[in-house]
């Protein structure tokens, strides 16, 4: 039993699954047929080797064959730099895409600022994005200067307590480079992540941010 163990502790290191769950993922994989089995533990070992994290908005995305170190949205030069998105994580910057309403740029934090949190600078990526916003905010022509942030945060307690301290921590930044901080409508009720959030009301808390 202490492979069993040993593997449904690991599946209960995943986010949101606790150890009766993990368990059943590991009879679920002895359920299967060997070819699955290796499918999955080849695309595991080689995940690091194929994917890389953007060096602009730290997302993670596919190798290509120019192996650009910038990942194929933030090298779009279609897309609006005068706005730019924060995010949570790579999943929410995918809900946001697939909806369609948005064409700025953005960065992904990594994490959320959960309240009480002690050491929020921890928990996302702050010292990237002032590096990343001091870069972008000063080396562009006119017409792609940034103009604003936008706060892309879930509708909950640690949503807004991340956008909380992140208007803060920008608040100087924004106040030198002149640009406006606003956060997304609450078409999204109250509870929702942006994650489970459909296109429509995406557009919506988009229309109405403020
Ligand atoms: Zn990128």
């Amino acid at each position: 039993m202490k492979k069993i163990n040993r593997l449904s502790d690991m599946f209960s290191e995943f986010p949101g699954i606790g150890p009766r769950q993990s368990k059943r993922f590991v009879y679920f994989l002895l359920a299967r047929n060997p070819e699955f089995l290796d499918e999955m533990a080849s695309m595991i070992a080689n995940l690091k080797k194929e994917i890389r994290q953007c060096e602009d908005c730290s997302r993670f995305f596919q190798k290509n064959f120019s192996n650009s170190p910038i990942c194929e949205i933030c090298g779009d030069k279609n897309r609006d730099r005068t706005k730019l998105m924060l995010v949570s994580r790579d999943i929410d910057l995918e809900t946001v895409e697939k909806s369609g309403s948005y064409s700025g740029m953005y960065f992904v934090l990594g994490g959320s600022v959960p309240i009480l949190e002690k050491n929020p600078e921890n928990q996302i990526r702050l010292k990237r994005l002032f590096s990343y916003l001091d870069e972008k905010a000063g080396n562009r022509g006119e017409a792609d200067k940034l103009k604003e942030i936008i706060l892309g945060m879930n509708a909950n307690p640690t949503g807004e307590h991340t956008a909380d301290f992140l208007k803060n921590a920008l608040s100087e930044f924004s106040a030198k480079y002149g640009i406006k901080i606003s956060a997304l409508g609450r078409g999204l009720s109250t509870g929702t992540e942006l994650e489970y959030s459909d296109a429509e009301t995406i557009k919506n808390a988009l229309k109405n941010r403020a």
